[in-house]
């Protein structure tokens, strides 16, 4: 048996389930109804039928953390609210994934002050980092998109 034989027989099957799987992951996100100040305001506005996006698969915003796999974090990032984005974050879905939407969570903004943390990232792992002050729901959608090619490239079954 040749080597590229020995290679379909071992991996074409599960190169085709990493293939679906991550299709079948990034077309069902589930974001966490979750807002900390005014790029909240945008992301809501993404929802509606103007930006719509439900096309992508992430329209089904949930209440509880439990139900979310996507936490988008919307806004300045408090002192006192880091502790509770973090246990949040980890009563989320597995996997679980994180959009720091906006220069206050990304870095702190123009709040460079003992009360604002400088950077969502010292709290949770951050997937993907959308600029703007604030960002508009294009942008949003674009970081989505961006997202979506992370998670269809993620290797399960082939390492
Ligand atoms: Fe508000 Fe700008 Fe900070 Fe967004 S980045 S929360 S719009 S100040």
């Amino acid at each position: 048996m040749s080597f590229l034989e020995r290679q379909l027989d071992a991996n074409i099957l599960t190169t085709n389930l990493d293939a679906f799987v991550g299709w079948a992951r990034k077309s069902s996100l589930w974001p966490m109804t979750f807002g900390l100040a005014c790029c909240a305001i945008e992301m809501i506005a993404s929802v509606s039928s103007r930006y719509d996006i439900d096309r992508f698969g992430a329209g089904v915003f949930r209440a509880s953390p439990r139900q979310s796999d996507l936490m988008i974090v919307a806004g300045t990032v408090s002192r006192k609210m880091a502790p509770v984005i973090r246990r949040i974050y980890d009563q989320m879905a597995e996997p679980r994934y994180v959009i720091s939407m906006g220069s206050c969570a990304t870095s702190g903004n123009h709040y460079n002050s003992y009360a604002v943390v400088q950077g969502v990232d010292q709290i949770v792992p951050v997937d993907v980092y959308i600029a703007g002050c604030p960002p508009r729901p294009e942008a949003l959608l674009d970081g989505l998109l961006k997202l979506q090619e992370k998670i269809q490239r993620e290797k399960i079954f082939v390492k």
